[in-house]
């Protein structure tokens, strides 16, 4: 591997790669991407159901399809692609250490584009008590387990969560011959918005026939091996009830990749888990970009690689003028706001006013009126008829014109 190029690309998913691939088409003469896993695409490789490819290539296709295009892109394109190689950390203010099979070594890059992605909280991590058999997964794990290794999953599955991800986890469920007997959510409603299931009419029948269990909270997983049975706690009246099944998949409760970008020092946002980033992608740290899933969770394939293709037109600008922003201003969020993303001003943001932010809520609000303030200015308001965990808003970026950037961090809040 080349120690020194233009740009290098940690990560192969959908926003690594697209990056990669409008860099080249920007002009841009050395292009390293590299990929821990042995093959580029990033998690659609395993999602072997369609709901990809709507918003950036026009057309709808299956997971692995859209890995394959993108792969094929990149390739055609001339990127310099390494897979089975893992950044481990950082060598110096743009240059990563890396371990392959060929050995360690050291990359070093004009600018760099963090694109490491996201994965879903695993049992362990959400403190659920009870037995330890087997039968217990994440989504990302179960795809894996059932279109990576080809192996029996179980009959009955119960899924936690019933969110946009949570579909894709029906449909592995049924590609791998089990029934869902429940989706549990803490929220009072659930979140399918159905993003990912279009053209799938067997898919919205399903759901309509499987129970989904709205306010209620796992309460514990029972069984020796195997799991035997879920005990589910109502929150409203806190009645208890335990669920015969076989199998548990834990679904969404994203956690940003950040390790590289925590060991570099990079401010992250409290609220997202993710680097900190002005709209133009820019870190806290010169040179350094941040794009896709890493960000904030997870969104589609194709939010994640239209933000890598916008980050490489930042990148070029930078390779260009080598302007970084002295100033950077948080954006802060109020509950029950979860979080906003970009979530830093800089000087750019506001030459260029026409910016969207992204917003998430925590919980279910009806005729919210959601408002940004500086201080005692009163900056922007917009009412939505609903909002809803789980689902992306989108603000518009009017009101940059009127922020001091020397001034407080501007607050995204909720009128009461
Ligand atoms: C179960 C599931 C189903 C989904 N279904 C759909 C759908 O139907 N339609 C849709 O549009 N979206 C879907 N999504 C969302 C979509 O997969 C993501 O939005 C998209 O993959 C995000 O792209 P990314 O490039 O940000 O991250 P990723 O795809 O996660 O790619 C990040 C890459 O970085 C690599 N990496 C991380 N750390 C390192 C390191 N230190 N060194 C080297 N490499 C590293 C990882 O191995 C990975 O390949 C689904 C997601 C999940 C989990």
């Amino acid at each position: 591997m080349t120690p020194e190029t233009d740009v290098l690309i940690v990560g192969a998913g959908p926003a690594g790669l697209a990056a990669a691939i409008e860099l080249k088409r920007q002009g841009v003469a050395n292009v390293t991407v590299v990929e821990r896993e042995p093959e580029v695409g990033g998690i659609p490789r395993f999602c072997a159901h369609t709901g990809f490819g709507l918003q950036d290539l026009h057309r709808l296709l299956s997971g692995p399809s859209y890995a394959r295009y993108y792969a094929a892109q990149a390739k055609a394109v001339g990127v310099d692609l390494h897979t089975a190689t893992t950044i481990t950390g950082w060598e110096g203010e743009r240059s990563l250490a890396y371990t392959s099979p060929d050995g360690i070594g050291t990359l070093t890059a004009k600018a760099i584009l963090l694109a490491t992605g996201v994965r879903e909280r695993p049992r362990p991590a959400r403190l659920i008590p009870g037995t330890r058999p087997h039968g217990v997964f994440t989504t990302g794990a179960l795809q894996r387990f059932v279109y990576e290794r080809h192996l029996p999953v179980g009959k009955k599955a119960v899924i936690v969560g019933a969110e946009a991800v949570s579909l894709s986890a029906v449909m592995t469920l049924r590609e791998a011959g089990l029934e869902v007997v429940a989706l549990l959510t803490e929220h009072p409603h659930h979140q399918l918005y159905f993003p990912y299931s279009l053209g799938k009419f067997w898919l919205l029948d399903l759901i309509r026939r499987t129970p989904i269990l709205t306010s209620t909270r796992l309460r514990r997983i029972m069984g020796t091996r195997r799991v035997e049975a879920v005990e589910v706690l109502h929150t409203a009246d806190g009645r208890t009830e335990t669920i015969p099944c076989d199998t548990v998949v834990f679904t969404g409760d994203w956690i940003p990749e950040n390790e590289i970008a925590r060991s570099g020092g990079l401010i992250i946002d409290r609220h997202t888990l993710g680097p900190q980033v002005d709209g133009g992608h820019r870190t806290s740290r010169k040179g350094i970009f941040a794009a896709g899933n890493l960000l904030r969770g997870a969104e589609s394939a194709a939010t994640s690689a239209l933000e890598g293709r916008a980050a490489a037109r930042e990148i070029v600008r930078f390779l260009t003028d080598g302007r970084w922003p002295d100033v950077r201003l948080p954006i802060a969020v109020e509950a029950p706001i979860a979080w906003v993303y970009p979530n830093t001003l800089t000087a750019f943001d506001i030459a260029s006013p026409r910016r969207t932010f992204d917003f998430r809520v925590q919980t279910f609000v009806e005729g919210a009126t959601v408002q940004i303030r500086q201080g005692t200015k009163h900056l922007y308001s917009r009412t939505f008829r609903h909002l809803g965990p789980n689902e992306t808003m989108h603000l518009d970026g009017r009101w940059l014109a009127q922020v001091a950037l020397d001034g407080e961090p501007p607050v995204l809040s909720v009128e009461a």
